[in-house]
């Protein structure tokens, strides 16, 4: 059985796991807007004992930004991922999702995706850094498939992981219909599915999830993405659908 779960607040986050229904969880161990260092957990062992029979992952800050060419911006994103990933090993979790991330106008992508590569031949990180495609934006290193296939050619040697984001998928103009079989014969590999509705049309490039309930993005096609990539999903959704969506996938899947 693939783990589904749900995006949930940080305090109890097994507890709000149990309650909608899911065996899967992700959550921030930060304010994802603020650049700060994890605090200690005074419920680490708990969650450690939890990961037994539920999957845990952990979201990286909104403000990691490793591929930008900008040192003030990439320095301290790779300080901030590295201990977000420390914080992330000790509650037992598994994986740390990070945006793919951006250069600035008129800057060479190809520095943005050597800049990926520099992360990881600086360091080894103690959990799986699971790269997310992302919605939108020019000089994204995520987004179109052909920007992923050069993440790849930069990343894929070092044991990178992909979460794939339908939403971000949807609006970025990647038909689901075989965004699975694109990104497998790109990456060979999908860790984890951020299974999303969308309150926008295809293409949009605009990243606003929605339950399945309220959905633009058909949630048969969502269910049909986490189906084929076999991997565990969670839903970033509004917390008063969260229990539904996990009820549709796992309606899908059985
Ligand atoms: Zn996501």
């Amino acid at each position: 059985m693939q783990p589904i779960g749900a995006h949930v607040a940080d305090d109890d986050p097994i507890a709000r796991t149990t309650a909608i229904g899911g065996d899967a969880v992700q959550f921030f161990l930060t304010d994802p807007q603020a650049w700060l260092a994890p605090p200690v957990r005074d419920d680490a062992a708990q969650l450690v004992a939890a990961g037994e029979s539920t999957r845990i992952f952990i979201h990286a800050p909104y403000r990691i930004n490793v591929a930008t060419t900008n040192n003030r911006i990439r320095v301290p994103s790779r300080k901030l991922l590295s201990q977000h990933a420390a914080a992330a090993a000790a509650i037992g979790a598994n994986g740390l999702i990070v945006h793919g991330g951006h250069v600035g106008d008129g800057d060479d992508a190809a520095k943005g995706f050597e800049n990926w590569r520099k992360l990881f031949e600086r360091e080894s990180f103690p959990v799986p850094i699971l790269i997310e495609n992302t919605a939108g934006g020019e000089n994204a290193m995520a987004r179109s498939l052909e920007a992923i296939k050069q993440l790849w050619d930069a990343v894929g040697e070092f044991g990178a992981g992909l979460c794939l984001d339908t939403c971000h998928a949807h609006a970025a103009g990647l038909p689901l219909e075989n965004v699975v079989d694109e990104l497998m014969a790109i990456t060979g590999r999908i860790d984890l599915v951020h299974a999303n509705g969308s309150r926008d049309e295809f293409g949009s490039a605009r990243d606003r999830h929605a339950n399945f309930s309220e959905s633009l993005l058909d949630p048969a096609l969502v269910v049909a993405v986490v189906k084929g990539s076999g991997a565990p999903a969670i839903v970033e959704t509004h917390p008063d659908g969260q229990a539904d969506d996990i009820a549709v996938i796992r309606a899908g899947l059985a």
